[in-house]
């Protein structure tokens, strides 16, 4: 139950040990084409150009850096926490001109100080990360997707822990890339870097001055390979990473499968009715409010008194594991659940219970079942409309 790798279907780990084929087999041919298509459903990004890169969630970001900022390029990261910051250290190396805005912990940056930056400052790009994994805290990426299309700036989306999981919908939205890497809600094990350009983005993209800084990461060697396997042929630039590709396939059929909707519906009922359960635990979140808590984890603080390492100790000789702190500043003090891809309401209420006892056997005073108790209730009036 951590925020990544997360837990896979059967199906996927299945697809991931097929003997591995030829990167030009026909059958591998034909499951590349299938992912990049099936990709643009999720993304909800019909017009989008997706790539799939061996690499991680990192390397998404950085391609995206790579291929879109020039020297002395201005470019607006938009911080709600520990990837927000990593975003700022990949475009510094490119040589842009960086401004940070930073959220206080567990808040999100004001639509107004983003506004009378881009008004101010000729951006070139702006960055924001959907859900920061670090804090657990979710933007819209909406508004300010469309304040960036207002001053005529990119928009960037670090959606390594939303795609999948929270809702997208990249072309009306009007953000010009969404990213993630494979281990997070789309469900595959790690080793997939994977992101959707917009129109707007390629075309900026074609219009640098100078070549892309680095070979690996850029699109002139990517994009020939993309569009040839979405055409069913043969092609190579680097040799692709077959098995993850064949799971990318499976886990992409499943999520269409459900349905984007329903899925993203499912992990927004499922947060909702947890964070209730932990609420009813009395512990505080770091999101200081439910309308910017993300769907797909859940960052909450050990309760006062509780020793941390002790509590999580505990949960993991019942076979749950869960993730420590991640921000440097409040590591000890708070704790992570993962709840995206196939989680499922038997999930969290063994992560409840489990830390019902925890805490008992901790000296910690609540009652046994009062946190599954309200997790009962909260998905029954969502579902059922009782009170
Ligand atoms: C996990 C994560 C990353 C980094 O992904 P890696 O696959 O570990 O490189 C970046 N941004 C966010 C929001 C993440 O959750």
């Amino acid at each position: 139950m951590i925020p990544g790798p997360i837990e896979f279907e059967p199906e996927v780990l299945h697809a991931m040990g097929r003997a591995t084929s030829s990167h030009v087999a026909p059958d591998f041919i034909e499951s590349f084409g299938t992912c990049i298509e099936l990709m643009r459903e999720v993304w909800r990004s019909p017009k989008g150009q997706p790539f799939i890169v061996a690499g991680t969630g990192t390397l998404a970001m950085d391609m995206a850096a790579a291929n879109l900022i020039e020297k002395d390029d201005r470019v607006l990261v938009i911080s709600t926490g520990y990837f927000g910051k990593r975003y700022k250290d990949i475009i510094d190396r490119y040589g842009a001109k960086t401004t940070i805005l930073e959220a206080n912990v567990g808040e999100v940056v004001d639509l107004d100080a983003i506004e009378i930056e881009l008004k101010n400052n000729a951006y070139k790009a702006l960055t924001l990360t959907h859900v920061d994994t670090s804090t657990g805290v979710r933007v819209d990426p909406e508004p300010i997707a469309k304040l960036a299309q207002k001053y005529n700036c990119l928009s960037i989306l670090d959606g390594v822990c939303s795609v999948a999981g929270e809702e997208i919908k990249q072309d009306d939205w009007g953000i010009d890339v969404v990213l993630t890497g494979s281990q997070k809600a789309i469900g595959v094990p790690p080793g997939l870097a994977l992101l959707v350009a917009s129109e707007k983005a390629i075309q900026v993209w074609e219009n640098r001055k100078t070549s892309v800084g680095s070979y690996y990461s850029d699109w002139n060697n990517w994009l020939p390979i993309i569009k040839a396997y979405e055409e069913r042929r043969p092609s190579y630039f680097g040799t692709p990473p077959v098995n993850l590709i064949v799971a990318l396939e499976t886990s992409l059929k499943i999520i269409q499968k459900e349905g984007m909707e329903t899925r993203v519906k499912r992990h927004r009922e499922l947060a909702r009715a947890f964070r209730a359960g932990l609420a009813a635990l009395k512990f505080d979140f770091l999101p200081k409010s439910n309308e910017i808590s993300a769907n797909t984890l859940t960052a909450a603080y050990y309760p006062e008194g509780v020793d941390g390492s002790a509590l999580l100790a505990k949960l993991s000789k019942d076979g749950i594991i869960l993730a420590g702190g991640l921000l440097p500043e409040l590591k000890t003090s708070y704790f992570r659940i993962g709840h995206m891809g196939s989680v499922s309401s038997n999930d969290l209420i063994a992560v409840l219970s489990s830390l019902e006892r925890a805490l008992i056997e901790l000296g910690h005073p609540v009652k046994a079942g009062e946190g599954l108790q309200a997790f009962q209730h909260e998905l029954l009036t969502k579902n059922l409309a009782i009170v």
